[in-house]
């Protein structure tokens, strides 16, 4: 039996280790000439100062398990970080101006971000009718019908949007927030959610894991360390360009002409990179894999001295909203974020592009830096120049998962025979966590498959 794994990300990086751990025969082709995909963790250095920067993730969440479990099965807690909360001096921009996240009771009562009818409307919340059903809905809707328009137009909309760098009117929430579904389905809402969770918690034993986790040397170094472990057949530089049916088997092509034969196959790669694979299967599920979309994203890391940086206000982050018509969707502050991994009296700012205005992932990139100095000027008061940057850019690259989508990807799934099997990104979840869960689930449901289980 030999399985083919397309796609070298976190994704296909995790289905090959499943396999291996079950033993069974695989190869892993990746079409670039690095691993990893999206997971890319960069060192920058300039006359004596160093950087370690992020090109796409920079933090795990441990309420989903699976990286925190991978990193335990290949060994790495003991290169754990805790990066701290996403939350603490965030600021969201509203009408050009710079507003702290309402996160905490007294910045609640005291911001001028909402009304005293949104705040009302929010406070409310317990008292909304609970919907108990499994149907999809988009983010806004379902943050519309518990906390309100204003909740959605000027706080909890500009977070979720940013998160998934989507427009959450199209956004489904089952994809992107079932924890919140849950919350409505099992405790009538967010608040007694919350609460009945929290008295669980206080039943657990206390986890010792942080909410988010990092690792020393970057996110990169759990691929680096799964391709030392990995001791299958691993090739870069292999693209392939089409999988046939071939008897029993599955001939699976390459752009240098060679081929190989697997028994089953896993698509570790986007929707429409997938759609273009699978055409000599099944032309629907093709067709419909091509009508997934997939959004621009880029991410640019700029060194400061912290000398330029405006002391005040001190914002960790700053949220955009796409009705604030700016040509960037993010910008966080690593160097205050995640402090070792930068040099003293340096500032290094990271910013989020592809949502608000697309076109900024194809500009050269001259233009795209001069629009983000203009940008930083205006929100920021970044007058200086950089004294380095360092951009990553995915032209559509960043999946979209608009409501109803789970129950298409089951129905794209059934089109397909069962030991050719689709994972990652675009189908059930797009955290890093997710992409592992997919892959080794993959894994596990094809080797379970061809074994005749
Ligand atoms: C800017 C940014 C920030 C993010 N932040 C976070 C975060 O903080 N936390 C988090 O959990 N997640 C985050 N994510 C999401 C997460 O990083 C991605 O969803 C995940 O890494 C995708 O992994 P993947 O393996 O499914 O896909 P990819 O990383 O896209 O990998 C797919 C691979 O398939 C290869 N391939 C494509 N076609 C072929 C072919 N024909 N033949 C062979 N190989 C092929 C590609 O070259 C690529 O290497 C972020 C993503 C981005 C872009």
């Amino acid at each position: 039996m030999h399985i083919v794994v397309i796609g070298g990300g976190i994704t296909g990086l995790s289905a090959a280790w499943e396999l291996q751990k079950r033993g069974i025969p695989y190869s892993l082709l990746e079409a670039s000439h690095r691993w990893g995909g999206k997971v890319i963790s960069s060192k920058l250095e300039f006359d004596n100062a160093r950087f370690l920067v992020e090109g796409g993730p920079d933090t795990l969440i441990t309420r989903k398990p699976e990286a925190w479990d991978l990193a335990n099965e290949l060994g790495m807690l003991d290169q754990i970080t805790n990066p701290g909360s996403e939350v603490s001096g965030t600021y969201v921009l509203d009408n050009a101006s710079l507003h702290p996240l309402p996160v905490s009771p007294t910045r609640f009562i005291t911001t001028p971000l909402l009304t005293l009818r949104g705040k009302l409307r929010m406070l409310a919340e317990p008292f909304q009718p609970a919907r108990r059903d499994d149907h999809d809905e988009s983010l806004a809707d379902f943050v519309r019908r518990r906390l309100g328009q204003e909740a959605l137009d000027k706080f909890i909309g500009p977070v979720l949007g940013g998160i998934y760098n989507t427009d959450p009117e199209k956004q489904s929430i089952m994809v992107s927030a079932p924890v919140m579904r849950e919350m409505e389905k099992e405790g009538g809402g967010l608040f007694m959610g919350a609460i009945q969770s929290a008295f669980r918690g206080g039943k657990k034993k206390k986890s010792n894991k942080p909410r988010f986790i990092s690792f020393k040397d970057g996110l990169e170094a759990m691929v680096n360390e799964l391709v030392r472990q990995l001791t299958g057949d691993l090739r870069l530089n292999a693209q392939v360009v089409s999988v046939k049916h071939e008897d029993d088997q599955y001939q699976i092509s390459m752009s240098d002409g060679s081929s190989l034969l697997a028994d089953g196959v896993i698509f570790a790669t986007l929707a429409n990179q997938t759609s273009a694979l699978i055409k000599d299967i099944s032309t629907e599920a093709s067709q419909q894999l091509s009508t997934m979309r997939q959004q621009h994203i880029g991410t640019v890391s700029l060194v400061y001295r912290e000398s330029d940086i405006p002391a005040k206000p001190k914002v960790n982050g700053l949220m955009i909203p796409r009705r604030e018509k700016r040509m960037i969707d993010a910008v966080t502050f690593t160097s205050r974020k995640m402090p070792e991994r930068s040099t003293e009296g340096y500032a290094v700012v990271r910013v989020f592009i592809g949502g608000g205005a697309p076109e900024m992932v194809e500009y050269s990139e001259d233009r795209m830096i001069e629009e983000i100095k203009r940008e930083l000027a205006e929100l920021l008061g970044i007058t200086a120049a950089p004294q380095t940057w360092k951009a990553f850019r995915w032209e559509h690259g960043f999946p979209q998962a608009d409501v109803g989508h789970l129950k298409r990807v089951d129905e794209i799934e059934k089109l397909l025979p069962p030991n050719l099997t689709l994972a990652g990104s675009s189908y059930r979840g797009i955290a890093m966590p997710d992409c592992i869960r997919q892959g080794r689930e993959a894994a596990a449901a094809l080797s379970l498959y061809l074994q005749g289980a």
